[in-house]
């Protein structure tokens, strides 16, 4: 069979998804969608009692244990609610260790005799789940003859409908844990990390004369980017529907992108997916806010505003599944593998993180006046102070075998942790710290009297897109993620390493505050000590060249390029010890994290690397092949050479890629990754580059797959 143009002919139709959506007033409340499908405060009001709700109420504001008798009335009113909506099922959602999201799915009605049935939803089966958990991964946890896991109730991430055309599903969000109370998830950790920091930052803001404040919840803001390609093309390649990336493919000529794509016009079908997507997450409540183009062909991004830290990760969870969803609908397929396309720029995810009081100050904002600037450089320092200490955990917490193509590899940002100021903010670290203003630097930052750091001259505009952990303004942009990732460990880890580093520098405060230090002055002198300590962590250049790595060696800064370096430090002794002593994961849960994220790098590389010889040697080398075979049959000898060395080269390379898929049976955790990446994926990269070569020199019509340009220009 062969290719000919008249598919990419094909994939450029589109049609508006049968019926479009309209336009409709928005001015009618009726029509605003937003909420639409959520169980959320006003629903709650409407239809329970005034007791039950204001107890509800005081569990999700004031975290107080939720009282189990409102269990029944809660689930009562959410079933009759979902009832009403269309949906026969409810499900206990959750995110397993895989970092994606499990669900198992309950049937409302249950028979009541004589043929009848009838609909009930009880608080027990509201408040706890028991899913056949024997195959989620555990990394030890469980012990086979315990298999059962639990599912909890999380009154804090409001339950919600999906709809799907023929009916809808009542989602519950919960936490998964084993019969032993060990967290089998990421929602587990990421709470009692945000409750650790909480403590933290109350203590710290006491001290600090904050009287008011209650509770401290952490946010989190991600932009997300994604790449769009017409279904037909995905479904033509094997390595995308297998691995979500493509295994082979030359590059498109160079320049191809044009310049103007970024911030460019959306294109009108990616626009109808956006806006029908959207829609969608509106209706679940997801706050978005931002969409455009992304600097490579086929590549956008969309943002929603910031929330707490814990809804924010499960509206990010939905919020993919709904892209990947909806695509569908306009003939298109996102791919939110973090590297979809060699020799293209990758996707990653920032993850926009700051810390907020009940009473509504956000911590890590300068403000107007001395007070809350004495507040914005204490918590700031112990920003610093943690990402130093942690710096290798917080790669560690963004690694999986995508980002493997980015971090480390020549894209940002790098993998290389280091924390970008913005030269304002590192004005006012450094003359704090060495008691001597810069001539731009006014001089009333060194001055501790009572107009002590008046306003921090921050300027909003300050940017170094190259950075892995940026300040920018009034909250750090961690942005190192990947696009396919789930939001929920790296901001377990930033939550409790902050309150580690707000835990300790409160403590050096107390101290002095007791032995008679004035209050400016100490916190003045503990910024200092800090920031001295750990400005090695602080770079405002640029992150992607090679001098920065040079520079950053002789810092002692960790350079953990691959996902097999990164990992142990899951399990280092500082992690563990935070860890633990925050009680957000003992040991055990951090080395079942361990082992369950290498063994998913190890089965990954060796799907990829399995995929790729399937594809190499049952598709490419018979395109190969026959293009020989049309050489000599048109006696044009000259062109044979290069062709036969081509094909040479792919058979010789795949014979090392067949040895290597072949591994010791003996291997297993740390060793299997290392020898998947050194042995497999290296080999698998070699018989890439022999086939990209073929695919620049084969009769256009005998290859068998589309290419980059049909892929990622074709809209
Ligand atoms: P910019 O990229 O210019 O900084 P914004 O200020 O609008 O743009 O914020 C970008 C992202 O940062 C958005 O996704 C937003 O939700 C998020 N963000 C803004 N404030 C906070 C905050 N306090 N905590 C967490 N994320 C935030
Ligand atoms: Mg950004």
């Amino acid at each position: 069979m062969t290719r000919i143009r008249q598919q990419n002919v094909t994939a450029a139709q589109w049609s508006s998804n049968g019926e479009s959506l309209g336009a409709l007033d928005l001015t009618l409340p009726e029509n605003e969608a937003f909420g639409e499908n959520v169980f959320d405060t006003d629903e709650q009001k409407e239809r329970l009692s005034e007791s039950a709700f204001n107890k509800l109420q005081a569990t999700l504001k004031g975290g107080e244990p939720l009282d189990p008798s409102l269990a029944d009335e809660v689930a009562k009113a959410m079933m009759e609610w979902a009832l009403e909506n269309g949906a026969t099922h409810y499900t206990h959602m959750f995110q397993p260790l895989t970092g994606s999201t499990a669900e198992k799915h309950d049937s409302f009605f249950e028979p009541a005799g004589e043929g009848k049935f009838l609909a009930g939803f009880s608080g027990k089966e509201l408040v706890q789940g028991e899913p056949d958990a024997s195959s989620f991964p555990t990394g030890g946890l469980r012990a086979t003859f315990e298999a059962r896991g639990y599912t909890a109730w999380d009154p804090t991430s409001p339950a919600f409908l999906l709809e799907n055309p023929n009916g809808s599903l009542l989602c519950i969000p919960t936490a998964f844990a084993s019969w032993s109370g060990e967290a089998l998830d990421g929602k587990i950790p990421l709470l009692r990390s945000m409750d650790a920091l909480s403590h933290a930052a109350i203590k710290a803001l006491r001290l600090l004369g904050d009287e008011e404040s209650q509770h401290v919840f952490t946010t989190v803001g991600p932009e997300q980017e994604y790449f769009l390609i017409d279904e037909q093309y995905f479904y033509e390649r094997p390595d995308l529907i297998s691995t979500g990336r493509t295994l082979f493919g030359a590059k498109p000529p160079k320049g191809h992108e044009l310049d103007d794509h970024y911030f460019g016009s959306i294109p009108e079908r990616v626009l109808a997916f956006m806006m029908d997507s959207e829609l969608e997450m509106r209706k679940l409540g997801i706050p978005v806010k931002t969409r455009h183009n992304e600097v490579a062909p086929a590549q956008y991004e969309i943002a929603p505003m910031f929330e707490n830290s814990n809804v924010g990760s499960d509206h990010q969870q939905l919020l993919m599944q709904t892209l990947e969803n909806v695509a569908r609908r306009y003939g298109l397929v996102c791919l939110l593998h973090e590297k979809p396309f060699a020799g293209v720029n990758g996707s990653g995810k920032h993850n926009n993180w700051s810390m907020g009081t009940d009473a509504g100050s956000n911590l890590l904002k300068p403000g107007d006046t001395p007070a809350d600037n004495i507040h914005f450089l204490f918590f700031c320092t112990a920003v610093i102070q943690a990402v130093n200490k942690h710096q290798g955990l917080l790669r560690a917490s963004v690694a999986n075998i995508g980002q493997d193509h980015r971090l480390g590899a020549n894209e940002a940002p790098p993998a290389i942790i280091s924390i970008f100021l913005g030269a304002e903010l590192e004005k006012v670290f450094e003359a704090i710290s060495t008691g001597e203003g810069d001539p731009n630097t006014p001089a009333s930052f060194l001055d501790l009297g009572s107009d002590v750091l008046p306003k921090l001259p921050l300027d909003g505009g300050d940017r170094n897109r190259t950075s892995p952990f940026a300040f920018t303004g009034n909250k750090f942009e961690f942005r190192a993620l990947g696009s396919s990732m789930s939001l929920a460990f790296p901001n377990t880890v930033l939550n409790t390493i902050a309150a580690e580093a707000i835990d300790e520098l409160a403590g050096k405060l107390e101290a002095k505050l007791e032995g008679g230090a004035g209050m400016p002055e100490a916190v003045m002198e503990i910024v200092k000590e800090s920031y001295l300590a750990n400005k090695e962590i602080c770079f405002g250049g640029d992150n992607y060249t090679d001098e920065w790595h040079a520079e950053a060696e002789q810092r002692g800064l960790k350079n953990l390029r691959t996902t097999p370096d990164a990992l142990p430090e899951v399990v280092a002794p500082d992690t563990i010890t935070a860890f633990e002593k925050y009680s957000v994961l003992n040991e055990r849960e951090l080395e079942s994290r361990y082992e369950v994220w290498l063994e998913q790098y190890s089965i990954r590389a060796n799907i990829e690397a399995e995929t790729a010889f399937a594809m190499a040697q049952t598709m490419i080398l018979p395109a190969g092949l026959r293009h020989l075979a049309l050489i000599s049959e048109a006696g044009v000898s000259s062109l044979e050479g290069e062709v036969r060395e081509l094909v040479d080269e792919l058979v010789s390379t795949l014979g090392e890629l067949k040895a290597a898929n072949a591994y010791p049976e003996d291997l297993e955790g740390l060793e299997l990754a290392i020898y998947t990446r050194d042995k497999q994926l290296e080999a698998m990269a070699k018989v890439r580059e022999a086939a990209d070569k073929l695919e620049k020199v084969v009769t256009d019509d005998l290859w068998p797959l589309p290419k980059y340009e049909e892929m990622l220009f074709i809209k």
